[in-house]
């Protein structure tokens, strides 16, 4: 359990990948997002529920 692990569902929507500009996913095991696109696939930290989407912070699937 991560209680700080919590975003919003609309702020989820209007969230895009930074790397390929797809739609990101929630990871709710590893607390973090994740790139739904499969070809660039990269994961992005959360940390203290904010989303860190900097392609220097994310790391491959
Ligand atoms: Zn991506």
């Amino acid at each position: 359990m991560n209680s700080q692990f919590s975003i919003d569902a609309e702020l989820l929507e209007l969230l895009v990948c930074p790397d390929c500009r797809s739609r990101l996913a929630l990871a709710y095991e590893s607390a973090e997002l994740m790139c739904t696109n499969g070809t660039c696939a990269l994961i992005y930290p959360v940390l203290n529920g904010v989303p860190v989407l900097l392609t220097d912070e994310a790391r491959k699937a």
